[in-house]
């Protein structure tokens, strides 16, 4: 377990260096000072514990649900402040689906989210070196997996469906995460298969990302919620799962 701890240890030390690199050959190459990169206004979210950001995702929701939509950080002066550095205070691991879109949905701007979509909110390797750049790096406090209301990539894996080319690969890491957990159609559930599947697919995803050591050490330390939820389409609402 010692040495585990210790390749944890060293990974994270690692992972913070390269950000660093990141931002420090940015400065150089583009011969700024140190000052020129800090935003000129305070950007109110950086400080966030994970529950405040999770209570800002939702409030942002709340707007887009209610028609009271604030269009925070999207004018020219939010875009230049973060033009040379970012600190999203969220992540969002959501679907690919056209009819989602990440910013709108939770009335963010930029520099706000750093959102990772692919057709099912899968968690495949990248998306998990991609979410443990936000968190480890960027300092993201909460990653959302968010699954939505009539998904065609889960209603594909629920139908078990031919499908060409790489497609197969969504549905084989969706399959694990709703076999044996959804009744079939007609059966006595609570809600239609295919939203148990989905929502069965986000819990799975979640505690895939979990898995991940990075995370689960910011997890451990109290700097970072990894929960999921559910969008409803017809509605615009965001529902928290777990
Ligand atoms: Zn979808």
């Amino acid at each position: 377990m010692g040495s585990k701890n210790q390749s944890r240890s060293v990974s994270r030390r690692n992972l913070l260096k390269f950000g660093a690199g990141v931002l420090g050959t940015s400065a150089i190459a583009a011969g700024l000072s140190s000052e020129i990169l800090t935003p000129r206004r305070a950007i109110a979210t950086e400080n966030l514990t994970p529950d405040q950001a999770i209570d800002v995702l939702i409030e942002g929701n709340r707007r887009f649900v209610d028609r009271k939509r604030k269009y925070p950080h999207q004018d020219f002066v939010r875009l230049t402040e973060v033009a040379m550095g970012q600190k999203p205070f969220a992540a969002v691991l959501g679907c690919a689906d056209s009819r989602v879109p990440t910013e709108m949905v939770f009335d963010q701007g930029l520099g706000d989210l750093f959102v990772c979509r692919v057709a099912g909110n899968v968690v495949t390797d990248e998306e998990v070196g991609s979410l443990e750049y936000g968190a480890a790096v960027l300092g993201t406090k909460v990653i959302l997996v968010m699954g939505h209301e009539r998904c065609g990539a889960v209603s594909a894996a629920l139908k078990g469906a031919q499908v060409p080319g790489k497609i197969g690969s969504l549905i084989e890491a969706i399959r694990p995460a709703i076999a044996g957990k959804v009744g079939s159609v007609g059966s006595k559930e609570a809600y239609p298969p295919l939203e148990a599947a989905t929502k069965a697919n986000v819990l799975y995803q979640v505690e895939k990302l979990k898995t991940s050591p990075v995370l689960a050490q910011l997890i451990q330390a109290g700097k970072l919620k990894v929960i999921g939820a559910y969008y409803d389409l017809d509605t615009g609402t965001v529902t928290r799962l777990a």
